[in-house]
């Protein structure tokens, strides 16, 4: 990494800033983990790589000295002239003041090619990384895998057990864990301790590596009516599958068995013993595309 960045903590000094807690301001100031997050995303000089939440630009820097283009969305505007006048010698490097989950990903992407200003977005591959305001996880991951055209690759530094939960197998599944498994394919990289960060969070952080599919792992469903099922499906968490799914798609216990039975599931397991491939049968047996 370049010599000349500066530590976060000069520049919350230097400009005089409060962290806001309310924004998950927690920032990251141990070089050594800065440069693993960066590294795993395997950055090239031909990638171009959105960041969100780059707060004072701690792992910006690091990104910059390995990808072509960095594009980093923020919301907290106090941060602006910051990041702006910090990079200024680093053309590659544009900051985007706004919220991550009201912006189409792609299209940011699109919008600040130099080459093709005010033409509608294209597939332009782009990779994903940042150390996310905890409050907004689950928002950002559906937000991001859900958006067309999806990242090739996320990484992400996100709660300790919700690292935990997303690399979930059959048996410990949930909502979150389907929906991430569903787009991606997620490894659960190194723990990052809360003595890491500025101010300091109440518990350890792990960063986690999504590998986008070029397909979603379930063919022949919409993600929509998958979604519903699933969504149903745990929403009663501890009961039958038969009862959650008849209280979350309105229907008869009795209805809610022959689905199961004909989509071969046992009707009193549990959500979260189902593979994406079982919740893939249940769903085309629901709409009747079996
Ligand atoms: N990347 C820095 C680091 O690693 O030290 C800061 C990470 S801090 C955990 C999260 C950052 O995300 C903050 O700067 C916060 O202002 C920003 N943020 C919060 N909500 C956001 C949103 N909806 N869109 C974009 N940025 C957001």
């Amino acid at each position: 990494m370049s010599n000349k960045a500066p530590s976060p903590l000069d520049l919350v000094r230097r400009h005089n800033l409060n962290l806001k807690k309310s924004l998950g301001q927690n920032l990251l100031i141990d070089p050594t983990h800065l440069a693993r997050i960066a590294g795993a995303a395997d950055l090239e000089a031909t990638d171009t790589v959105l960041e969100i939440g780059p707060g004072l630009g701690a792992l910006t820097h690091h990104l910059a000295e390995r990808a072509g283009r960095v594009i980093a969305v923020e919301l907290d505007q106090r941060l602006m002239p910051v990041l702006r006048a910090e990079f200024a010698d680093r053309p590659h490097v544009s900051f985007v003041h706004g919220d991550i989950l009201e912006l189409n990903p792609a299209e940011i992407i699109h919008m600040l090619r130099p080459d093709q200003p005010g033409t509608t977005a294209a597939a332009e591959p782009y990779k994903v990384v940042g150390n996310l305001p905890y409050y907004i996880t689950s928002a950002v991951l559906r937000h991001v895998l859900e958006s067309l055209p999806p990242p090739t690759l996320a990484v992400l530094l996100v709660q300790q057990e919700v690292a935990q939960r997303m690399v979930a197998q059959c048996g410990a599944m949930s909502l979150l864990a389907v929906s991430v498994q569903f787009y991606a394919r997620p490894r659960a990289l190194h723990k990052i301790p809360a003595g890491a960060f500025l101010p300091r969070p109440k518990v350890d952080s792990r960063v986690v590596r999504l590998d986008v599919r070029a397909q979603p792992a379930v063919s022949d469903v919409e993600p929509a009516r998958f979604f519903q099922v699933v969504r149903a499906g745990f929403s009663q968490r501890r009961k039958q599958l038969r009862n959650s799914l008849s209280a979350g798609l309105s229907c008869t216990k009795e209805q809610a068995d022959r689905w199961l039975t004909s989509s071969g599931i046992e009707p009193r397991r549990r959500a979260e013993t189902l593979s994406l491939q079982e919740w893939g049968m249940l769903t085309r047996t629901v709409y009747g595309t079996a």
